[in-house]
């Protein structure tokens, strides 16, 4: 009996406990020790879905979306049992308490949302590994913190936002590594190829497309983001092997938008991470590197909607696998790296629980003091120039991000003429309306505004992004609130086309227009543009206009049609081609263009990102056929094949030696087009192609270097400061257009232009000056005080001849991140319409 009864206990105890048994660590559930070599995404996918599958009654885990490789995008969600039955009921409160919900009001008596993302850089590879443990802890049993934590909190768990460049990553480092790993700098797992695990498929960098969402994974992600609203969001990042764990407080500078509750609550999350580290005697840094500024990452996107955002860094990555030597002595292992950051996630968890209340309040704040109040100096922007298909690529940016607009008719206003950059008196005819008094204010402010404010301090990013000038869209920022009538301009959808016209004509303004005449290209119809300005009576048409004749595309006149509704563009026909003014359609003055065939250069060499921007540019948003070439293979091309060939950033020996390019020069010789980007050209005013870097005022620097100056006596402790002088992020410069150029069709007279280097040109002698800078046209953005000197009275944009064939020089990165639209139509310029 008594052995019975012992028995009995025995297996009572073992029921209490049993359901922590039942739910397997991840080291249980691999079957290897989390650390100790890195987890494929397909099995932590598995292990989200089996915690799932197992907790049913706090956990589920939703699939949000795919990346383009196919892997799935998942969001797992953890709350008590209680908040669990009731997670919808909590989501649509939140939406209320924001005011994007407004069927009734939200209340702040609620679990505060904790968003945590892992891995947005696929080779800052412990966050994932990090996310399984975290999930593990939030759901095991005999965690009584957790369970505390979680009377108050959901938590949202994205485990990977980049699953592609993960396992290009992850992949690689199981390839090179032994059995036993090794620390030694030297090894080969040390050293990862190019691209690299960082970025995505298309080599973009996903921490910095939260607010342009120019990525599938972004995209999809987004939806989500805006459908929860957390009051948290925390990024896993990983930086050199070398560096301390960084935590909030961010650096400097903040963004002025950011709230004094945003600034101060950052300080006590810090605080209470640093309590763990000290405990463990762990080195860490805050308030330096990483600043809260540019709106397009995982900190300052969260932190303009409303958010705590925060960017976590350990010491890891790509080149450090699962063991590295660091240089003091120490070796900094995965086991490590992970045991920080999950470190900072149930600390991060922690004090939100337990400041639930001031969390939740000022949240609520945050978005009822724009709605009341508005926000910034600037309360609406009004966009005077909704005509042009350019407003198409604007709204829809408004509506990703959750951004409300309208419309307004006629009221006299004064405003800041963005592109003039002076106070003026205009008309709101027909504008669309963007007004700050909106759930969504903080973030308008931020994207709109002018010049962001920013102190003279050094930032991690470029400093000036005002959609007016990324769009090419005629603006004026207006400090009043303005009364909008709500009305929608619906663009005049066409109507079907006769088949019986002489032909068909598209006005052409923007890159929905070049993505429109991609199409038509690709649909095998017969594309001509003009040359110069014309009309048929009453009717106007600028120069840049395309032109499909009925002769010779039959057949295709229903393609037409499908593609114009598609890209929401209208036609207009035509029953002669003789015009009332200008060049009737058999002019030299209008030219028939060949559908060229479109190579670029990528791989090693070539700036990844930027060889990134271009593919993604062609296979995902034009649609259009390119060849990708891999810089160390272009003594292997026929050029025969090929009639473009952009060449973008990079460092190349086929442009700077004479001995490696004399194939590539016959080329362009012969009717070839080089497109070369950003410092391609740079490397090209290095090599014998004919353009020159423009240097800076040497008479003026010699005079100055002959004789002693105070100047030169520099503190110490200054040293960085001083380096700001030379320092240049990215700014807003306005570029003069030759608009009679094809190059400039369909911008506008000026194009702003993104300049993050202090590389100008000399004018060109034998060639056109499409785009120049003259002085006095900097318009936005830090740019130190040396290099100011510098950037005026130059050229930026031009073609010069060569044989028969053509160079086109873009001397900054029009397509940046892909998010300056305007500067997609200048590539898509230099491609279709330049040289035919
Ligand atoms: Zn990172």
């Amino acid at each position: 009996m008594k052995k019975n009864r012992f028995l009995l206990c025995l297996v009572l105890l073992a029921a209490q406990v049993l359901p922590a048994q039942m739910l397997k660590s991840p080291d249980e559930f691999l079957g290897y020790k989390l650390g100790s070599k890195y987890t494929p995404h397909f099995k932590i996918v598995n292990y989200f879905n089996y915690v799932a599958a197992t907790v049913t009654n706090q956990n589920k885990v939703e699939q949000y979306g795919e990346t383009n490789e196919g892997r799935p995008l998942l969001l797992s969600f953890i709350a008590s049992a209680e908040n669990f039955a009731k997670l919808e009921d909590i989501r649509k409160n939140n939406l209320r308490i924001t005011g994007i919900l407004t069927d009734k009001p939200g209340d702040v008596n609620a679990p505060a949302i904790v968003w945590l993302s892992y891995n947005v850089h696929g080779n800052e590879t412990s966050g994932s590994e990090s996310a399984m443990k975290v999930l593990y802890e939030l759901l095991n049993p005999a965690n009584a913190n957790t369970k505390e934590y979680l009377k108050n909190t959901v938590v949202i768990i994205d485990p990977c936002i980049n699953p592609d460049g993960r396992d290009r990553y992850v992949n690689w480092q199981t390839q090179m590594v032994g059995k036993i790993a090794n620390p030694g700098l030297e090894a080969r797992e040390h050293n990862e190829p190019w691209p690299g695990g960082r970025t995505n498929h298309y080599n973009f960098d996903l921490n910095r497309d939260w607010a342009w969402q120019t990525q599938v994974e972004t995209q999809q992600r987004i939806k989500k983001y805006n459908q929860w609203m957390p009051q948290v969001h925390s990024d896993y990042h990983e930086q050199g092997y070398n560096n301390p764990y960084y935590f909030a407080p961010a650096a400097e500078p903040y963004h002025e938008a950011v709230t004094p509750f945003q600034r101060s609550f950052q300080v006590e999350i810090g605080k209470n991470h640093a309590k763990y580290f000290d405990a463990n005697g762990w080195l860490y840094y805050t308030k330096e590197v990483y600043d809260l500024f540019y709106p397009s990452y995982g900190d300052t996107y969260p932190t303009y909607n409303g958010s705590i955002g925060m960017t976590f860094e350990q010491g890891g990555g790509g080149s450090s696998s699962t063991t590295i030597l660091m240089d003091n002595g120490d070796t900094l292992t995965l086991t490590d790296r992970i045991a920080h950051h999950f470190t900072t996630s149930i600390s991060t968890l922690e004090i939100i629980s337990k400041n639930n209340n001031r969390v939740m309040t000022a949240f609520k704040q945050f978005f009822d003091n724009a709605i009341s109040n508005g926000v910034g100096d600037y309360k609406t922007f009004v966009v005077t120039d909704v005509q042009s298909s350019r407003i198409n690529g604007l709204k829809k940016l408004l509506d990703v991000n959750g951004i409300q607009y309208s419309y307004s008719n006629g009221a006299a206003l004064k405003g800041y003429n963005y592109f003039t950059q002076k106070d003026e008196s205009f008309t709101t005819g027909n504008s669309l309306v963007i007004s700050t008094y909106q759930p969504k204010g903080v973030l308008v402010r931020v994207l709109f505004e002018p010049k962001s404010k920013l102190a003279d301090s050094a930032t991690y990013d470029i400093t000036a992004w005002a959609m007016p000038y990324a769009y090419g869209l005629q603006t004026y920022a207006v400090k009043e609130k303005l009364p909008a009538d709500g009305k929608t301009v619906t663009a005049s959808q066409p109507a079907a086309l006769p088949i019986n016209a002489y032909g068909y004509l598209i006005k052409y303004n923007s890159f929905e227009d070049a993505k429109l005449l991609a199409a038509l290209l690709n649909a095998g119809i017969k594309m001509r543009y003009a040359e110069r300005d014309f009309s048929i009576g009453n009717n106007k048409f600028a120069k840049g206009t395309l032109i499909v004749l009925k002769k010779g595309n039959e057949d295709k006149i229903g393609d037409l049609q499908t593609a114009a509704k598609q890209f929401n563009v209208p036609v207009t026909t035509i029953e002669s081609g003789f015009m009332d003014t200008g060049f009737d359609f058999g002019s030299s003055k209008v030219h028939f263009i060949k559908k060229p065939r479109v190579a670029m250069i990528s791989g090693k060499g070539t700036n990844s990102n930027a060889a990134g921007e271009v593919w993604h540019l062609f296979d995902q948003q034009l649609n259009y056929p390119i060849t990708l070439i891999n810089a160390d293979r272009v003594d292997n091309v026929n050029w025969k094949n090929i009639d473009v060939l952009i060449v973008p950033g990079g460092r190349y020996k086929f442009l700077t030696d004479k001995d490696a390019n004399t194939n590539l020069k016959n080329w362009v010789r012969q009717g070839g087009k080089i497109i070369a980007v950003d410092d391609a050209v740079a490397e090209m005013a290095t090599g014998e192609w004919g353009i020159k870097m423009k240097k800076a005022d040497e008479e003026k620097d010699k005079k100055e270097d002959a004789k002693p100056s105070y100047e030169d006596l520099k503190k110490f402790a200054e040293s960085e400061h001083d380096g700001i002088k030379s320092y240049i992020a990215g700014a807003i410069y306005k570029i003069d257009l030759d608009v009679t150029h094809p190059l400039a069709f369909g911008m506008g007279e000026q194009y702003f232009t993104l300049k993050q280097d202090e590389n100008v040109y000399e004018f060109l002698k034998e060639g056109w000056n499409v785009g120049v800078i003259k002085k006095d046209n900097y318009v936005a953005g830090f740019v130190g005080s040396k290099i100011k000197e510098k950037i005026k009275d130059a050229m930026l944009i031009g073609e010069q001849n060569f044989g028969y064939g053509t160079i086109v020089y873009l001397c900054d990165n029009p397509i940046f991140r892909n998010f300056w639209e305007s500067g997609k139509l200048l590539l898509s310029n230099a491609v279709f319409l330049v040289n035919q």
